[in-house]
Protein backbone atom coordinates (compact mmCIF):
# COMPACT_ATOMS: atom_id res chain seq x y z
CA UNK A 1 0.00 0.00 0.00
CA UNK A 2 1.38 3.50 -1.12
CA UNK A 3 0.34 6.59 0.57
CA UNK A 4 0.14 9.86 -1.30
CA UNK A 5 -0.19 13.28 0.81
CA UNK A 6 -0.65 16.14 -1.43
CA UNK A 7 -2.66 19.31 -2.46
CA UNK A 8 -4.91 19.04 -4.94
CA UNK A 9 -7.39 20.54 -7.02
CA UNK A 10 -10.93 18.58 -7.95
CA UNK A 11 -11.16 18.72 -11.96
CA UNK A 12 -14.13 16.23 -12.50
CA UNK A 13 -16.03 13.04 -11.29
CA UNK A 14 -17.85 10.34 -12.13
CA UNK A 15 -20.64 8.73 -10.21
CA UNK A 16 -21.06 5.27 -9.27
CA UNK A 17 -21.82 2.59 -6.90
CA UNK A 18 -24.73 4.06 -4.56
CA UNK A 19 -22.85 6.69 -2.79
CA UNK A 20 -19.48 6.65 -4.20
CA UNK A 21 -17.58 9.06 -6.44
CA UNK A 22 -14.34 8.79 -8.90
CA UNK A 23 -12.52 11.92 -8.64
CA UNK A 24 -10.29 13.27 -11.64
CA UNK A 25 -7.78 15.42 -9.38
CA UNK A 26 -4.85 18.03 -10.78
CA UNK A 27 -1.95 17.45 -8.33
CA UNK A 28 1.45 19.87 -8.12
CA UNK A 29 3.79 16.67 -8.15
CA UNK A 30 1.73 13.85 -10.29
CA UNK A 31 0.09 15.62 -12.52
CA UNK A 32 -3.61 13.51 -12.33
CA UNK A 33 -5.05 11.22 -9.97
CA UNK A 34 -8.21 9.64 -10.54
CA UNK A 35 -9.19 8.73 -6.88
CA UNK A 36 -12.02 6.97 -5.23
CA UNK A 37 -14.29 9.28 -2.98
CA UNK A 38 -16.19 6.49 -1.21
CA UNK A 39 -19.33 7.41 0.30
CA UNK A 40 -19.06 10.81 -0.49
CA UNK A 41 -22.78 10.99 -1.57
CA UNK A 42 -24.45 10.55 1.72
CA UNK A 43 -25.18 13.72 3.29
CA UNK A 44 -23.45 13.40 6.38
CA UNK A 45 -19.99 12.24 4.64
CA UNK A 46 -17.00 14.08 5.39
CA UNK A 47 -16.32 13.95 1.90
CA UNK A 48 -19.02 15.63 0.42
CA UNK A 49 -17.22 19.25 -0.10
CA UNK A 50 -13.80 17.79 -1.23
CA UNK A 51 -15.93 15.84 -3.86
CA UNK A 52 -16.89 18.54 -5.72
CA UNK A 53 -15.19 20.84 -8.79
CA UNK A 54 -13.08 23.58 -7.94
CA UNK A 55 -12.63 22.69 -4.46
CA UNK A 56 -8.93 23.08 -3.35
CA UNK A 57 -7.69 21.06 -0.52
CA UNK A 58 -5.24 18.81 1.14
CA UNK A 59 -6.28 15.19 -0.09
CA UNK A 60 -4.48 11.88 1.55
CA UNK A 61 -4.73 8.93 -0.68
CA UNK A 62 -3.73 5.46 -0.98
CA UNK A 63 -2.83 3.16 -3.97
CA UNK A 64 -4.46 0.23 -4.11
CA UNK A 65 -3.75 -2.05 -7.53
CA UNK A 66 -4.05 0.82 -10.25
CA UNK A 67 -6.51 3.41 -8.21
CA UNK A 68 -6.13 5.52 -5.43
CA UNK A 69 -9.02 5.93 -2.47
CA UNK A 70 -9.37 9.32 -0.39
CA UNK A 71 -8.40 8.33 3.32
CA UNK A 72 -8.07 11.84 4.50
CA UNK A 73 -9.13 15.01 2.84
CA UNK A 74 -9.53 18.88 3.83
CA UNK A 75 -11.01 21.55 2.36
CA UNK A 76 -8.35 25.22 2.16
CA UNK A 77 -11.31 26.67 -0.79
CA UNK A 78 -14.55 25.37 -2.51
CA UNK A 79 -14.48 28.86 -4.09
CA UNK A 80 -18.09 29.16 -3.07
CA UNK A 81 -18.50 32.42 -5.39
CA UNK A 82 -17.80 30.81 -8.34
CA UNK A 83 -20.54 28.02 -8.01
CA UNK A 84 -23.15 31.25 -7.46
CA UNK A 85 -22.77 32.95 -10.56
CA UNK A 86 -23.99 31.40 -13.54
CA UNK A 87 -21.04 33.50 -15.43
CA UNK A 88 -18.42 32.25 -13.58
CA UNK A 89 -19.14 28.83 -13.00
CA UNK A 90 -19.24 28.50 -17.47
CA UNK A 91 -16.23 30.26 -17.60
CA UNK A 92 -14.17 28.59 -14.76
CA UNK A 93 -15.81 24.66 -15.76
CA UNK A 94 -13.98 25.62 -19.52
CA UNK A 95 -10.99 26.09 -17.71
CA UNK A 96 -10.98 22.80 -15.24
CA UNK A 97 -12.13 21.14 -18.64
CA UNK A 98 -8.98 22.02 -20.81
CA UNK A 99 -6.82 21.75 -17.99
CA UNK A 100 -7.99 18.30 -17.50
CA UNK A 101 -7.33 17.60 -21.81
CA UNK A 102 -3.88 18.53 -21.02
CA UNK A 103 -2.81 16.63 -18.25
CA UNK A 104 -1.34 13.09 -17.71
CA UNK A 105 -0.60 11.10 -14.77
CA UNK A 106 2.74 10.82 -13.03
CA UNK A 107 3.46 14.04 -15.21
CA UNK A 108 3.87 16.69 -12.07
CA UNK A 109 3.51 20.14 -13.10
CA UNK A 110 4.07 22.74 -10.45
CA UNK A 111 3.55 25.65 -12.61
CA UNK A 112 0.09 24.50 -13.71
CA UNK A 113 -1.07 23.53 -10.71
CA UNK A 114 -0.60 27.43 -9.52
CA UNK A 115 -2.04 28.90 -12.58
CA UNK A 116 -5.02 27.07 -12.25
CA UNK A 117 -5.09 27.80 -8.32
CA UNK A 118 -4.86 31.43 -8.81
CA UNK A 119 -7.45 31.85 -12.05
CA UNK A 120 -10.14 30.44 -9.58
CA UNK A 121 -9.29 32.71 -6.77
CA UNK A 122 -9.36 35.75 -9.08
CA UNK A 123 -12.70 34.27 -10.34
CA UNK A 124 -13.75 33.89 -6.83
CA UNK A 125 -12.88 36.99 -5.78
CA UNK A 126 -10.82 39.24 -8.20
CA UNK A 127 -12.90 42.58 -9.49
CA UNK A 128 -11.56 41.77 -13.59
CA UNK A 129 -14.82 40.34 -15.73
CA UNK A 130 -14.45 36.31 -16.23
CA UNK A 131 -13.87 36.73 -19.76
CA UNK A 132 -10.57 38.61 -19.72
CA UNK A 133 -9.72 35.94 -16.71
CA UNK A 134 -10.56 33.10 -19.04
CA UNK A 135 -8.20 35.07 -21.58
CA UNK A 136 -5.36 35.20 -19.21
CA UNK A 137 -5.19 32.07 -18.37
CA UNK A 138 -5.83 30.60 -21.74
CA UNK A 139 -2.66 32.59 -22.74
CA UNK A 140 -0.58 31.40 -19.61
CA UNK A 141 -1.87 28.14 -20.22
CA UNK A 142 -0.49 27.73 -23.66
CA UNK A 143 2.79 29.16 -22.10
CA UNK A 144 3.30 26.39 -19.19
CA UNK A 145 2.24 23.77 -21.83
CA UNK A 146 5.25 24.81 -24.17
CA UNK A 147 3.16 26.84 -26.73
CA UNK A 148 4.38 30.06 -26.00
CA UNK A 149 3.08 31.96 -29.40
CA UNK A 150 5.63 34.45 -30.85
CA UNK A 151 4.34 38.43 -30.47
CA UNK A 152 7.46 40.21 -30.75
CA UNK A 153 8.04 39.91 -34.21
CA UNK A 154 7.51 37.79 -37.60
CA UNK A 155 7.54 34.06 -36.23
CA UNK A 156 8.50 33.07 -39.73
CA UNK A 157 10.85 35.42 -40.79
CA UNK A 158 12.17 37.54 -37.85
CA UNK A 159 10.91 41.25 -39.18
CA UNK A 160 10.64 43.65 -36.69
CA UNK A 161 6.98 44.15 -34.99
CA UNK A 162 4.46 46.97 -36.76
CA UNK A 163 1.19 47.31 -37.12
CA UNK A 164 0.11 45.34 -40.10
CA UNK A 165 0.58 41.95 -38.64
CA UNK A 166 -1.58 39.27 -38.56
CA UNK A 167 -1.69 36.58 -36.26
CA UNK A 168 -1.52 33.00 -37.41
CA UNK A 169 -2.60 29.82 -35.47
CA UNK A 170 -0.95 27.14 -36.68
CA UNK A 171 2.54 28.91 -37.46
CA UNK A 172 2.09 29.73 -33.93
CA UNK A 173 2.77 33.88 -33.75
CA UNK A 174 2.70 36.89 -35.66
CA UNK A 175 2.74 36.99 -39.44
CA UNK A 176 4.24 40.00 -41.32
CA UNK A 177 2.59 41.25 -44.42
CA UNK A 178 5.35 39.66 -46.51
CA UNK A 179 4.18 36.02 -45.02
CA UNK A 180 1.65 36.14 -44.22
CA UNK A 181 0.81 36.94 -47.94
CA UNK A 182 2.48 34.07 -48.96
CA UNK A 183 0.63 31.83 -46.47
CA UNK A 184 -2.71 33.81 -46.88
CA UNK A 185 -3.86 32.50 -43.19
CA UNK A 186 -3.96 34.72 -39.92
CA UNK A 187 -6.12 36.57 -37.84
CA UNK A 188 -6.68 40.73 -38.06
CA UNK A 189 -4.73 41.73 -34.85
CA UNK A 190 -4.46 45.24 -33.61
CA UNK A 191 -1.16 46.71 -32.17
CA UNK A 192 -3.33 47.01 -28.68
CA UNK A 193 -4.03 43.39 -28.83
CA UNK A 194 -0.21 42.93 -28.75
CA UNK A 195 0.72 44.67 -26.45
CA UNK A 196 -1.81 42.98 -24.17
CA UNK A 197 -0.65 39.29 -24.76
CA UNK A 198 2.85 40.49 -24.62
CA UNK A 199 1.96 42.36 -21.05
CA UNK A 200 -0.20 38.54 -19.76
CA UNK A 201 3.07 36.69 -21.07
CA UNK A 202 5.22 38.56 -18.73
CA UNK A 203 2.87 39.64 -15.63
CA UNK A 204 2.91 37.57 -12.27
CA UNK A 205 -0.57 36.32 -11.43
CA UNK A 206 -0.32 38.39 -8.66
CA UNK A 207 -1.12 41.49 -10.65
CA UNK A 208 -4.04 40.24 -12.60
CA UNK A 209 -6.58 42.92 -11.44
CA UNK A 210 -4.38 45.28 -13.00
CA UNK A 211 -4.92 44.26 -16.82
CA UNK A 212 -7.31 46.28 -18.41
CA UNK A 213 -8.73 44.97 -21.91
CA UNK A 214 -10.52 46.99 -24.82
CA UNK A 215 -13.74 45.67 -26.58
CA UNK A 216 -11.70 45.58 -29.05
CA UNK A 217 -8.56 43.38 -27.83
CA UNK A 218 -11.52 41.17 -25.95
CA UNK A 219 -12.92 40.20 -29.01
CA UNK A 220 -9.76 39.25 -31.09
CA UNK A 221 -8.18 37.59 -27.85
CA UNK A 222 -11.54 35.70 -28.04
CA UNK A 223 -11.20 34.65 -31.59
CA UNK A 224 -7.56 33.96 -31.36
CA UNK A 225 -6.58 32.59 -28.15
CA UNK A 226 -9.87 30.04 -27.76
CA UNK A 227 -8.69 28.67 -31.11
CA UNK A 228 -5.16 28.37 -30.66
CA UNK A 229 -6.10 26.49 -27.09
CA UNK A 230 -8.28 24.14 -29.29
CA UNK A 231 -5.29 24.07 -32.00
CA UNK A 232 -2.91 22.84 -29.43
CA UNK A 233 -4.39 20.53 -27.53
CA UNK A 234 -5.38 18.97 -30.66
CA UNK A 235 -9.15 18.38 -29.61
CA UNK A 236 -12.05 20.36 -28.81
CA UNK A 237 -13.16 21.48 -24.95
CA UNK A 238 -15.98 20.86 -23.38
CA UNK A 239 -18.39 23.57 -22.47
CA UNK A 240 -16.58 25.66 -24.98
CA UNK A 241 -19.44 26.26 -27.14
CA UNK A 242 -21.13 27.56 -24.03
CA UNK A 243 -19.03 30.06 -23.12
CA UNK A 244 -18.55 31.17 -27.15
CA UNK A 245 -22.19 32.15 -26.73
CA UNK A 246 -22.10 34.09 -23.48
CA UNK A 247 -19.60 36.32 -24.82
CA UNK A 248 -21.48 36.83 -27.97
CA UNK A 249 -24.41 38.00 -25.62
CA UNK A 250 -22.14 40.57 -23.61
ZN1 LIG B 1 7.70 37.55 -42.00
Amino acid sequence: MRILKTQAIVLRYANFKEADRMLTLLTPGMGRVDAIARGCRKPKSRFLSTSEPFCYGDYVLYKVHNFYIVSQAEVKDIFFDIREDVDKFAYATYILNATEQAINSNEGNYPLFHLLLSTLTYLAYGSTNPEDITRIFELKFMDILGYRPQVYRCVSCGNDLDKNFKFSIDQGGLLCPRCYNRTSNGYTIQMGTIKTMQYILEMDMKRMDSLKMSTNTRRELKKILSNYVVYYLGKNIKSKDFIDKIGDEC
